[in-house]
C-alpha cells in the first residue's frame, strides 16, 4: 500500500510562487485558487498585489478595470474606518 502517489499522478495546475509587483516592487506569495483576493487571481488572469492591488502577471499587462473597482472599494473602506 502506498501512502503518497507519485508526483506525475497529481495534476498540478497552480502552485504558490513568488511574484514581484512591477508597480510597487512588493514581493508576495501567490495563493492558488483564490480569485478576487489579494495575492489571488484577478478575473483578467493576473495576480493581485496585496500591497497596491494592482494586477500583475509574468508579462506586460495593460490597466485592468477590475483593479480600479478593487481600489475604489478599498478607498471607500478606508474612508469609513479612517479618521474624519
Ligand atoms: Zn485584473
Ligand atoms: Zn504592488
Amino acid at each position: 500500500m502506498r501512502r503518497i502517489a507519485p508526483a506525475e499522478d497529481f495534476e498540478i495546475l497552480e502552485t504558490a510562487s513568488q511574484v514581484v509587483c512591477a508597480r510597487c516592487q512588493f514581493s508576495f506569495r501567490t495563493k492558488p485558487g483564490l480569485g478576487e483576493k489579494p495575492a489571488g487571481r484577478c478575473e483578467c488572469g493576473g495576480w493581485i498585489c496585496p500591497s497596491c492591488l494592482d494586477c500583475r502577471d509574468a508579462g506586460e499587462q495593460s490597466r485592468c478595470l477590475k483593479q480600479r473597482k478593487r481600489l475604489a472599494r478599498k478607498l471607500a473602506l478606508q474612508k469609513k474606518v479612517g479618521v474624519g
